[in-house]
């Protein structure tokens, strides 16, 4: 069998590493030809030495360090946008993993579209400020998206075999984060305690996200466009176990729910290997010892920013890449210690309130409108 060549975008991040490490797994079914980091470029040039790809892409900043560093390793090094464009286009390329964290990873998804590439998605942001262009995109070229988002993965697995027109509810489930069960204000929470996600190990755009609760909310976007569903079809219920990664209840009332312990490894192999199973050595679950499993409705007053996704994902357009962008400034924001917690979530919904919400905008109208949140904020 031909190798299958892989790209592998954010090779960095969390996502992208475990991606590498799946790869490696799945011993000589994959050829890794692109990775690219954004700025931890001892890691990056690390990974160049140990899997060999045929193209490392720096961004801009640390082209030089890496060229530097990289002194002697034969690879061929590329930057920006452009090197990304390169390793999402290649006729050579089969597979696309996008781990890009943020509004960044939105063009590589359309590059990788447009050449009609199966898909390994991670950077949920693309489908959140462009799903409706993204998915007309992918009719038109036979592009293949697979989500690797734990929750849309169980969705995925959970539809193995069904007819899609039977689907009738998505229940996606939420651990809550590290505030579900926080009484009072969290006005005053720390950068600290917000990273501090009860049982997720994840980079610290997507823990942030997680702890305001705009993770799920961008989630219940994402699987509006993956799954053709409208937004009242989807269900969020706290299941704060993590265990149950998401349910399809179908026509006749069955639900179906993939289970497994919190890992990533598992969804990045999936959608890898996608519709085939692959063996990985995991720590399997044992339903005795973790006893009992938990629900509840998510508290949407106190998690503002679950309403606000669900109101984005309703009126679609251009409203979602205001709900996306101004979080992700926000998030940076309150990491640097420049606005509370609380101030995440206000600062969206009032962006959203002030924005004219144009329903069918262009991909262009899309980048035009992020870059201007951008500047309006720096
Ligand atoms: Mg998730």
């Amino acid at each position: 069998m031909k190798k299958k060549r892989i790209s592998i975008l954010g090779s960095t991040g969390s996502i992208g590493v475990n991606a590498l490490k799946a790869v490696q797994n799945l011993n000589g079914q994959f050829y890794i030809k692109y990775i690219s980091g954004f700025n931890n470029y001892n890691l990056l040039v690390e990974q160049a030495v140990k899997y060999k790809p045929e193209f490392v892409i720096a961004s801009d900043d640390n082209y030089a360090k890496v060229i530097k560093l990289l002194n002697g390793v034969p690879v061929k090094i590329l930057s920006g946008e452009e090197g990304l464009k390169q390793a999402c286009q290649d006729k050579d390329v089969d597979i696309v993993v996008n781990s890009i964290v943020g509004s960044f990873g939105l063009k590589p998804t359309v590059f990788a579209a447009e050449k009609g590439k199966k898909i390994c998605l991670a950077n949920k942001e693309s489908l959140v400020m462009a799903g409706s262009y993204i998915k007309k995109l992918c009719r038109k070229t036979g592009s293949q998206i697979v989500p690797i988002d734990s929750e849309h993965s169980a969705m995925l697995q959970a539809l193995n075999g069904e007819n899609r027109k039977d689907l009738e509810k998505i229940i996606l489930t939420a651990s809550g984060g590290p505030f579900r069960t926080t009484k009072g204000s969290l006005r005053n929470v720390s950068v600290k305690e917000a990273l501090n996600h009860p049982n997720w190990d994840m980079g610290k755009k997507i823990t942030i996200d997680s702890a305001t609760l705009m993770n799920k909310g961008f989630e219940l976007i994402e699987a509006v466009h993956l799954f053709d569903v409208s937004p009242d079809k989807i269900e969020v219920v706290v299941h704060p176990e993590s265990i149950i990664h998401s349910m399809m209840q179908f026509a006749d009332g069955s639900v179906i729910a993939q289970l497994g312990l919190p890992d990533m490894m598992l969804p990045i192999q999936y959608a890898l290997t996608y519709p085939e199973r692959a063996k990985l050595d995991v720590p399997r679950l044992d339903l005795a010892r973790i006893g009992k499993f938990t629900f509840h409705k998510p508290d949407r007053k106190k998690f503002m920013a679950l309403k606000l996704a669900e109101t984005a994902a309703r009126e679609n357009g251009t409203l979602p890449v205001v709900l996306n962008t101004v979080n992700e400034i926000m998030v940076y924001k309150f990491l640097e210690g420049k606005i509370r917690f609380t101030d995440i979530v206000k600062n969206v919904e009032k962006e959203m309130y002030l924005h004219r919400n144009v329903k069918s905008p262009t991909i262009n109208g899309i980048f035009e409108l992020s870059n201007e949140l951008w500047r309006k904020f720096k």
